[in-house]
C-alpha cells in the first residue's frame, strides 16, 4: 500500500537529519536568532541540553499570525523568491522548527513590536496561540528532547559530552559573529565592545574563542578581488597546533570545514610549517551568494565555489604574502614567556632544597633571584605526591618535557612518549579483559579521502574492537563516526590516511597485536598531548599519575625511554660538587 505519510511522521524523519543531538537543535535556534538580526543572544541549557534549552534574542520577532506557520515544515520567511541561488541567511529550508517540535516540547514566545504571544508544540501537537509577556525579540524553549524517540535518546552521550558539543557550537557561532554578544547560562561569555571596527571586534572575539595568546601571534589581513573578500587573522607559523581545531573558516558568515580552503591554507603555509602541524586561523571569506552553493552538505559544512581555482589561488597567495611581509620567526609577547621564566626560577629553588641527601645542596643562590620562592614552592610541597615514583610536576620545558621532583631528586618526562605508553596499555588491557572499549562520537563525522577505502573497510571489524566506527562513504572515502575514548582529541583525517598506507604495505603481514601497537603509537603521534603542547601543572600531574598506573611505564611504544631520573648525587656531579 502506498500512502502519504502524516506530517508529524515526516517531521520526525526529517528530525533525524536536522537534529542529531541537542547541540544541533541549539545551532538551528541560534541561526534563526542571527537571521532575525539579533545583536544579543542568551542561551541556557540543562543536563547537556537533554532536559532543557532556551535561546532568547533581541531580533525582529515573529508576527502573531505567523507563529504557528513557523512550526510547519517548509515554512520559511527567508526565500521570498524561489531563487535558490541567492541565499543570504543561515536558514532557508524551513524545516528546523518543525523537526524540533516533532521530537520535543517547544514553546515559542515572540514579540515583533505588536505585543507578545506564545505557542506551544508538544511532540508535534500544536496548541492554540495565547498572549504572553516579552520585550521585542524571540524566546524559544525546548524541553525533554527525544524523550519520545528512545532510539535517539539512547544514542546521546553523557551530559558532559553533550554540553561540550553545545559549547563548541556556541564558540563557532560566536567566532563567526563578532558583533553579536552571547550569554551562556547567565554569564556574558562573548561580549562586544561598542565602537570598535570589524577587525578590532574580531580580534577581541578570537581572543575569547581561541585564547589571548593568538592575538600576539597573528597577523590581520584583508584583501578584495573580483567581488571576493577575505579578511581575518592568520597565526604566525611558530604558533601552531597538532590538529585543526583552531583553524576556523567562515564563508559568508557560516563556519565551514571546506576542503578547498583547507588545501589553500596548507599551500600558503607549506614552506613555513612542519608537516602534520596546523596553523591557527580565524578567516572570513565573503563571496557573492550567486557564486557559491551552500546547499551541498546537509550540515552545510562544505560549500561549492563556482570558480574554485580562482578562490584557491586568491586565498593561498594572500596568506603567503602576509606571512612573508612580517617578522614571524617566533612566538612572542605572550604570557608564556613570563610563565616560563617563573617556572625556571622555581626549578632552581627545588634543586637547592634540603630534602636532598647531601648537605652540599644547601646553596645560597636563591637569595639573589628575583622571585618569592617561599610562596611559589609552598603549594607544591603541600602535596604528598612527592613520594610517588614520578613525583610532582614543577615545570614544562620546550612544551615537550615535564620537569618533576620526587624524593630522590629531579625527574624529566618526555610527555609524548609517556602518553603513547599510557594509551597503548589501556587499549591492550581492555582487549585482554575482553571489555568493550568506550568510544566517543564525533560531532561531525570525519570524511577521509583515500584512494582505496576497501583497505580500511576490510579492517573495520578489527578497528571496531578497539573503538573505531568507520563506514563506507562513496568510492574514494570513508566516514569515521566514533573513535576510542582514550584516544582523546586527535587528527582523525591524518591518522586514518596514515593507517591506510600502513595496512596496504607492512600492516598486512602483521598480527592483530602488532597492528594495535602500531595504531596506538600512530595515534599518539597525532594527539594533542604530543611534543609541542603546553600543559598545565594539573595536566602534567595527571599524566604522571596515569603513567605510574601503567605497566611498563618506563618505555614508550617505540622503545624510547619515557622518563629519566637525576638523583641528588648525579646533580652534584653535574656541578662538580663531589
Ligand atoms: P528556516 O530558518 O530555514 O526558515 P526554521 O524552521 O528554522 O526555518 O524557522 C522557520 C521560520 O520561523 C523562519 O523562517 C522565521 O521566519 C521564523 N523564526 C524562527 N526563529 C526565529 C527568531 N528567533 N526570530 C524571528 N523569526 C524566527
Ligand atoms: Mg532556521
Amino acid at each position: 500500500m502506498i500512502r502519504v505519510l502524516p506530517e508529524n511522521l515526516i517531521n520526525q524523519i526529517a528530525a533525524g537529519e536536522v537534529v542529531e543531538r541537542p547541540a544541533s537543535a541549539l545551532k538551528e535556534l541560534i541561526e534563526n536568532s542571527l537571521d532575525a538580526g539579533a545583536t544579543s543572544i542568551a542561551i541556557t541549557f540543562e543536563e547537556g541540553g537533554k532536559k532543557r534549552m532556551v535561546v532568547e534574542d533581541d531580533g525582529s520577532g515573529i508576527e502573531k499570525s505567523e507563529l504557528s506557520t513557523a512550526l510547519h515544515r517548509h515554512a520559511t520567511s527567508k526565500l521570498p523568491t524561489d531563487d535558490l541561488m541567492s541565499i543570504n541567511f543561515y536558514g532557508f529550508r524551513g524545516e528546523a522548527l518543525a523537526s524540533i517540535a516533532s521530537v520535543a516540547k517547544v514553546r515559542i514566545t515572540s514579540n515583533n513590536g505588536g505585543g507578545a504571544f506564545e505557542i506551544e508544540a508538544d511532540y508535534g501537537k500544536i496548541s492554540p496561540l495565547r498572549p504572553a509577556s516579552l520585550n521585542r525579540g524571540t524566546r524559544i524553549e525546548i524541553e525533554d528532547i527525544f524523550a519520545r524517540t528512545p532510539a535517539r535518546l539512547k544514542f546521546l552521550k553523557s551530559d558532559n559530552t553533550e554540553a561540550s558539543y553545545i559549547n563548541d557550537i556556541i564558540s563557532k557561532m560566536a567566532a563567526a559573529n563578532p558583533l553579536v554578544s552571547f550569554f551562556v547560562n547567565g554569564k556574558k561569555k562573548y561580549g562586544v565592545t561598542p565602537g570598535l571596527d570589524f577587525s578590532e571586534s574580531l580580534k577581541e572575539r578570537l581572543a575569547d574563542v581561541i585564547g589571548p595568546d593568538f592575538i600576539h601571534n597573528s597577523l590581520y589581513l584583508e584583501a578584495l578581488s573580483e567581488g571576493v573578500r577575505i579578511r581575518g587573522y592568520v597565526g604566525v607559523p611558530s604558533f601552531n597546533r597538532p590538529n585543526n581545531s583552531d583553524t576556523l573558516f567562515f564563508v559568508n558568515g557560516r563556519f565551514v570545514r571546506d576542503k578547498l580552503i583547507i588545501s589553500a591554507v596548507k599551500n600558503a603555509y607549506s614552506d613555513v610549517l612542519f608537516s602534520g602541524r596546523h596553523p591557527v586561523i580565524g578567516l572570513f571569506i565573503d563571496v557573492p551568494a550567486k557564486d557559491i552553493d551552500v546547499n551541498v552538505h546537509p550540515q552545510k559544512l562544505e560549500v561549492r565555489f563556482r570558480e574554485s581555482g580562482r578562490i584557491f589561488a586568491f586565498i593561498a597567495s594572500t596568506i603567503k604574502a602576509r606571512l612573508a611581509s612580517a617578522d614571524v620567526s617566533s612566538v612572542k609577547g605572550s604570557s608564556e614567556e613570563k610563565n616560563f621564566m617563573a617556572k625556571v626560577a622555581s626549578l632552581e629553588m627545588s634543586v637547592s632544597e634540603p630534602s636532598f641527601p647531601s648537605h652540599d645542596f644547601v646553596a645560597p643562590m636563591s637569595a639573589s633571584l628575583p622571585v618569592d620562592f617561599a610562596e611559589m614552592t609552598g603549594a607544591v610541597e603541600a602535596s604528598e605526591d612527592v613520594d610517588k615514583p614520578l613525583g610532582i610536576a614543577v615545570a614544562q620545558i620546550a612544551k615537550t618535557f615535564i620537569v618533576a621532583k620526587n624524593v630522590n631528586g629531579l625527574v624529566l618526562v618526555d610527555q609524548h612518549a609517556a602518553h603513547e605508553r599510557v594509551v597503548y596499555e589501556k587499549i591492550k588491557s581492555a582487549l585482554e579483559k575482553e571489555e568493550t572499549i568506550p568510544t566517543q562520537m564525533l560531532l561531525i563525522p570525519e570524511v577521509v579521502n583515500i584512494a582505496s577505502p576497501s583497505i580500511i573497510l576490510n579492517a573495520a571489524d578489527e578497528l571496531m574492537r578497539i573503538g573505531f566506527v568507520i563506514e563506507a562513504f562513496g568510492e574514494n572515502a570513508v566516514l569515521v563516526r566514533e573513535t576510542p575514548a582514550v584516544f582523546g582529541d586527535f587528527d582523525v583525517v591524518d591518522f586514518v590516511s596514515e593507517l591506510a598506507a600502513y595496512l596496504k604495505e607492512e600492516g598486512k603481514a602483521k598480527n592483530f597485536d602488532e597492528r594495535i601497537k602500531y595504531i596506538c603509537t600512530t595515534r599518539a603521534c597525532h594527539s594533542s598531548i604530543r611534543a609541542g603542547k603546553e600543559l598545565s601543572l594539573a595536566e602534567m600531574n595527571a599524566l604522571l599519575r596515569e603513567m605510574e598506573k601503567t605497566p611498563n611505564f618506563s618505555a614508550c611504544g617505540h622503545g624510547r625511554p619515557t622518563y629519566v631520573e637525576f638523583n641528588g648525587k648525579t646533580l652534584a656531579k653535574l656541578f662538580k660538587r663531589t
